[in-house]
């Protein structure tokens, strides 16, 4: 059987009425990531994997009630840590790094009976938008071997549209689980702020970073989220809200729904290539007794420079541990301490991690602080009020994932600048803490797949993920 084409709810049914042992999924996951081996979205293939599954069909001989994923193939990011197996943010500094302990989502889904059969490959330290800052090498597009993955876990969306896993892990910051999702055709849901416990998730920018699940249904990010969301002791920032369940909405209509689009958006929308292809969605979403609402929310254009002061900010203070002395490598022509630091950074640090920790460090130096990072922190939260506001009028807020299909390899590699502003759609949700979630809707021009992005009230998962079903399900077939 070709279990690639499978959800991960239809591998759950095969595994629990023992239709399919843990061995035959792993063996069949295992040969098609070295089958697309050229794609390079997986960085490695655990060697356990195989044991454990038989572990697991052992017990599932004396067992009933097996727990929801038993025998589920797993890929996880690069950046999310599996006690005992190797974990290299895609950088050279940490090559030989091995986790001396597991994420909490790693953990929850271990508990659930979930393998984990690999790590997927990303931008270094999740800084990017295409995977081509992975200090080993772009993971390709799934689609299209000249286009880029997306970033920063281009890895996991890729090797999930491949189907190389069930489902896969993401992590996003600025968009590096939608971003990624919506290039390579697949459903990708950033939480809020909040929702998922970011312990062992190795840090880039700690106020805006969320873990998320990278599918292909949205019915299957919802079993997911049911497993790896709420709150942990270990994490701060994690909320004490309840968690619902997430597949309470599948199968819904949206009759009586409100969709607001920012104003701006509306604008945009209008000069690009793909109006029409909106404006079908907006008629179809009507014809199904939703309504299509302008919203306001003024200072929706700030959320890029706010995101390019607060991330390099926090980046270069969360990089700092990374000193040529405990985790990472260190330079072999370093002898004394500060040859240490700097030569170790300046061999092992990838361009763009450069890039980001000078910016970060200038954002933060006395004489500018108040005039960059302060500033931005203030408008963020400003911006955060105005989508609270912006949520009285509407159920969710619709906008693009992208500007539009996935771009060719190289084509924003040389010009920083262009792929930050990759980030125009996405950014804004991190910022504000809301959840978002990007469901394949249309094909572009070059027949690949292009993203809509469903934004919801904060730890309104639930409707953004019955809103995405429903288009997932209905509107394909409307076309
Ligand atoms: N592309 C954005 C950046 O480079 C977002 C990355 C992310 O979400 N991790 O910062």
């Amino acid at each position: 059987m070709e279990y690639c084409e499978l959800s991960l709810k239809q591998i759950i049914d095969l595994l629990q009425n023992k239709q399919v042992t843990a061995n035959e999924l792993v063996t069949y996951y295992i040969r098609r990531i070295k089958n697309f081996k050229d794609k390079n979205c997986v960085l490695e293939i655990f060697n356990d994997a195989l044991e454990i599954a038989n572990e697991k069909d052992e017990y599932a001989k004396t067992h009933e009630n097996l727990p929801i994923l038993h025998g589920v193939p797993i890929l996880l990011k690069d950046n999310i840590c599996y006690e005992n197996h190797r974990l290299t943010c895609a950088s050279k500094f940490m090559e030989n790094f091995v986790s001396p302990y597991s994420a909490t989502v790693t953990q929850k889904l271990l508990e659930n009976g979930a393998i984990i059969i690999g790590r997927t490959n990303m931008d270094e330290f999740a800084m990017g938008g295409s995977t081509e800052n992975s200090a080993y090498g772009v993971a390709k597009n799934a689609l299209d071997d000249t286009k880029v993955s997306g970033g920063s876990s281009g890895g996991s969306a890729s090797a999930m549209a491949l189907g190389l896993a069930a489902i896969t892990l993401g992590s996003d910051t600025g968009g590096s689980i939608r971003q990624p999702a919506s290039f390579n055709g697949v459903v990708g849901l950033k939480p809020t702020y909040g929702r998922v416990s970011r312990y062992g998730l190795v840090a880039f920018a700690s106020s805006l970073d969320q873990i998320g699940p990278i599918a292909k249904t949205s019915e299957d990010a919802a079993i997911l989220m049911n497993i790896i969301a709420g709150h942990d002791n270990n994490d701060q920032t994690s909320s004490l809200e309840s968690v619902p369940n997430y597949t309470a909405n599948i199968d819904k209509d949206i009759n009586g729904k409100t969709f607001g689009v920012p104003s701006q958006i509306l604008k945009l929308i209008k000069t690009t290539k793909y109006e029409d292809k909106y404006q079908k969605l907006f008629k179809f979403l009507t014809s199904h007794g939703a309504t299509i609402k302008e919203v306001e929310i003024p200072d929706y254009e700030l959320s890029l420079p706010i995101y390019y002061i607060l991330a390099p900010a926090e980046a270069t203070s969360n990089l700092g541990r990374f000193d040529g002395i405990k985790y990472t490598k260190r330079s072999e022509d370093a002898y004394k301490i500060d040859e240490i630091y700097n030569f170790s950074r300046t061999k092992f640090f990838g361009d763009e991690v450069k890039r980001r920790i000078m910016l970060g460090n200038f954002v933060l130096s006395s004489g500018y602080y108040d005039a960059y990072y302060a500033k931005a922190k203030r408008l963020k939260e400003m911006l955060k009020s105005e989508v609270i506001e912006a949520f009285k009028l509407c159920d969710a807020l619709l906008l693009p994932t992208t500007f539009g299909e996935a771009f060719k390899i190289g084509e924003k590699s040389t010009d920083p600048v262009s792929m930050y502003a990759e980030d125009m759609f996405t950014i804004f949700a991190n910022l504000t803490e809301i959840p978002s979630i990007s469901v394949p809707f249309e094909k572009g021009e070059n027949g690949l797949p292009l993203g809509l992005q469903i934004a919801g009230k904060h730890f309104d998962e639930k409707s953004i993920i019955g809103f995405a079903d429903f288009i997932e399900k209905n509107y394909w077939e409307a076309k």
